[in-house]
């Protein structure tokens, strides 16, 4: 039987992370992976697809409503290959899996295809083409989530489908119904509308990406409006059914009126649910908590002290990067070092255009904890690059705290704001002031000149350009 120091379950970012931290650091590391790719979620049916179908989709709606006004005008019809866009997206996935692989050879991680299930809290038995068993002094479980539904719907994965489905569609709806506001509804919704699909947006609560900002939900929504997307809030989806190539959404909207959609496809994104099928988590000690997230301290250890947990199957957003730094968290500490996440500082994206993005505390999370704060907002479109480049909408705003100028949340929507709150993110690690911000030189003309302007907003409300 093979004997490692550390064994990590499931390939995702934060196992596969876990993996070449663990191994950097000198412990003989093994991962086990269910399916034949790497990558997990993230890689396979997660970030990178949905991200390269936004790309795509984004190409074709320049060309189609923008290319004219920058005078370059393309001789006849404009058409969407839908075949051959979803055939260059897995090219993409498969490009960056292999990449995974790479990386394991070369950090000498011994990859194991198969089930893992606990034995005990030192064996795994992984259920393969073979089955085999491994022993491990020490086990990451990073098992990741998997789509939910409302207990009222059946998933058919052709017409009543999730993200992973809406990846490799075979056409283009003419009408896509989406169940959630949240970041897939909005990122896929926005993808089959850039196509040409009719899209409604269902969602429960009173805004879209209800747990962003509120000013970035109003701004985003006010926006879709604008790109035609239907925006529903405050209904309560009661009923999805199918009949033949049509599906039907009966919802209570805020007055408990009955509403009525039909369309030919419908994406149920109503958030995911960690998953710990197969593990045999309790033959290892491991306990969940009673929304079946498997129960972590704050050194990211389970019931069973050599057992660790990271990434969408615990507590918290789940998210990539999330996952990815809490991999390195316990290869760390593993290695008896003393790491440290700060959560707070873990940033919030939504891969529409234009972006959204967020890090820190929220107008509303301040008000509620009673700090008092200071508002700094610059728009987009004051900028002369947004000009240059016809991405007008959206702004930056940056929250600060009234009696010492620390800056505590950041909020962005516009062009590029995925990769711009990197700069958010940098100054708080650091503790910066608005000021801080205020008084550095960003590059003219960029879309970053408004994170300078905000700070100047927020420092004593002078904004030199607006
Ligand atoms: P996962 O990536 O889910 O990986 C878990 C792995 O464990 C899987 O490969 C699974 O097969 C394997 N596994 C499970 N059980 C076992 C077992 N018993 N034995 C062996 N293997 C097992 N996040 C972002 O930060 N940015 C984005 O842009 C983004 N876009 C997304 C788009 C979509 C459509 C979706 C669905 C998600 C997106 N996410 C995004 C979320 C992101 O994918 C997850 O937060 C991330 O993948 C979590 O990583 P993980 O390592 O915890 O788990
Ligand atoms: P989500 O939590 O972002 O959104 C789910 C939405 O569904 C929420 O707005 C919620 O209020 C709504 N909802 C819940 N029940 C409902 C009901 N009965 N009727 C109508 N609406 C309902 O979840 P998601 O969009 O499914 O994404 C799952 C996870 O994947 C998220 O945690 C997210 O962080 C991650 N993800 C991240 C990215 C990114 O970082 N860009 C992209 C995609 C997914």
């Amino acid at each position: 039987m093979s004997k490692y120091d550390v064994a990590v379950i499931g390939s995702g970012p934060g196992g596969y992370v876990a993996a070449i931290r663990c191994a950097q650091l000198g412990m003989k590391t093994a991962i086990i992976e269910k399916y034949s790719t790497l990558g997990g979620t993230c890689l396979n049916v997660g970030c990178i697809p949905s991200k390269a179908l936004l790309d795509s989709s984004h190409h074709y709606e320049d060309a189609v409503k923008h290319f004219e006004e920058h005078g370059i005008e393309i001789p006849g019809e404009i058409k969407v290959n839908l075949e051959k866009m979803i055939a260059r997206k897995q090219s993409v996935v498969d490009q960056t899996t292999g990449g995974i692989d790479f990386l394991m050879k070369k950090n000498n991680i011994d990859v194991y295809e198969g089930l893992g299930r606990f034995k005990d809290a030192t064996h795994i038995t992984i259920k393969g083409k073979e089955t085999i068993e491994i022993e491990a002094k020490n086990i990451i479980i990073a098992t990741g989530s998997k789509p939910a539904s409302l207990p009222f719907i059946s998933i058919d994965k052709e017409r009543i489908i999730t993200s992973t489905e809406a990846l490799k569609l075979k056409e283009i709806p003419k009408h896509l119904i989406v169940i959630g506001g949240g970041v897939i509804g909005l990122e896929l919704g926005q993808v089959y509308k850039r196509l040409g699909s009719e899209v409604t947006v269902v969602e429960y609560m009173d805004r879209i990406v209800p747990t962003m900002d509120k000013g970035v939900s109003k701004e985003l929504n006010k926006i879709f409006k604008k790109q035609k997307l239907k925006i529903n809030t405050s209904h309560k989806v009661k009923s999805v059914e199918r009949k033949g190539d049509e599906v039907i959404v009966k919802a209570d909207n805020k007055k408990g009126e009955e509403v009525e959609i039909k369309g030919d496809y419908c994406l149920v994104s109503v958030g995911r649910r960690a998953f710990t099928d197969g593990l045999n988590a309790e033959a290892a000690g491991v306990k969940l908590t009673d929304r079946g997230l498997v129960d972590v301290n704050e050194h990211l250890q389970t019931s069973a002290s050599n057992i660790y947990a990271i990434g969408d199957v615990i507590k918290g957003a789940m998210l990539a990067h999330k996952a990815e730094e809490e991999g390195v968290f316990v290869a760390e500490t593993l290695a008896g070092q003393k790491p440290h996440i700060d959560y707070n500082l873990i940033p919030g994206v939504v891969y529409t255009w234009p972006e959204a993005a967020s890090v820190g505390k929220t107008e509303e999370q301040l008000k509620e904890a009673k700090i008092e704060y200071k508002t700094g907002q610059f728009p987009m479109r004051a900028l002369g690059r947004s000009r240059a480049s016809m991405d007008l909408d959206g702004f930056v705003k940056v929250l600060a705290d009234k009696n010492t100028d620390e800056i505590l949340g950041v909020h962005m929507v516009g062009a590029r704001a995925a990769d711009m709150i990197a700069e958010a993110v940098v100054a708080m690690e650091y503790r910066a002031s608005a000021e801080d911000v205020s008084r550095m030189s960003h590059a003219h003309p960029t879309f970053t000149e408004a994170i300078k302007e905000a700070a100047l907003a927020a420092t004593d409300d002078r904004a030199l350009h607006i």
